[in-house]
């Protein structure tokens, strides 16, 4: 799970989402010699059955540095990546971070979403306005996760089936509305790895911080595989 690949600004809040375009060059070439192979999450049905070395690089938030610092990187050794876009502000910036005093950063418009799928990359929802869902009432909650949907796949021209939870934030009522909404599986933050018995609502994730080496992911990754 990346947030922003992009030097770090002065003033931001959470410091450690930024991870430096050198270092994620360094996770691809670390997840490229270790022979891992990235796919989209809609594809883990199917790759369950696999034994080989499979990761998903998830981009959260959909960040313009996504585009400009993290798919020519993916582009040029191969891999693809999900990005969970939220659908409400899409070419606009992250104000539920700026609320609090934490620095802009553009999110990718709606032809910057189009342009990432033609390149192979995976788009999901990560709701209309990154809203904390188990604390919304019903009424703005399904909003949140059924009009993204359609947002989403009225601009791609394609379902999106795959959820993320804004701030890792899910109760039984959110998971229920997402699956209702007709989903196929929805990220959390638990950390590990997934497979067939893992709640494909409750999917987990490796988290990626700006000073997680390429060593270090590798290791995280081997880790949470044994943890599993
Ligand atoms: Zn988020």
């Amino acid at each position: 799970m990346y947030h922003k690949v992009a030097p770090r600004p002065a003033g931001s809040l959470v410091p450690h989402h930024y991870v430096s375009p050198k270092r994620f060059q360094a996770h691809v070439r670390a997840l490229t010699r270790a022979r891992f192979r990235a796919i989209r999450l809609e594809e883990l049905d199917a790759e369950y059955e696999n034994t080989d070395r499979v990761v998903n690089f998830s981009f959260d938030d959909g960040y313009e540095n996504f585009a400009t610092n993290a798919l020519p990187v993916l582009r040029a050794a191969g891999m693809t990546a999900t990005v969970f876009a939220v659908a409400e502000l899409l070419g606009a910036s992250n104000e539920w971070d700026t609320e609090l005093g934490d620095v802009p950063e553009r999110l990718m418009s709606s032809d910057g979403l189009r342009a990432a799928t033609t390149m192979g990359i995976e788009i999901g929802s990560h709701s209309c306005t990154h809203k904390r869902l188990p604390t919304c009432d019903d009424d703005s909650m399904l909003h949140e996760v059924a009009q993204s949907k359609r947002i989403l796949s009225a601009i791609l021209g394609r379902d999106v089936p795959i959820f993320c939870y804004p701030y890792g934030a899910h109760d039984a009522r959110v998971r229920e509305a997402v699956r209702a909404a007709g989903y196929r599986a929805a990220c959390g933050v638990g950390k590990g790895w997934n497979d067939k018995t893992t709640d494909q609502f409750q999917l987990k994730r490796v988290n990626v911080r700006s000073d997680t080496s390429g060593p270090l992911l590798f290791w995280k990754l081997l880790r949470q595989s044994r943890l599993r």
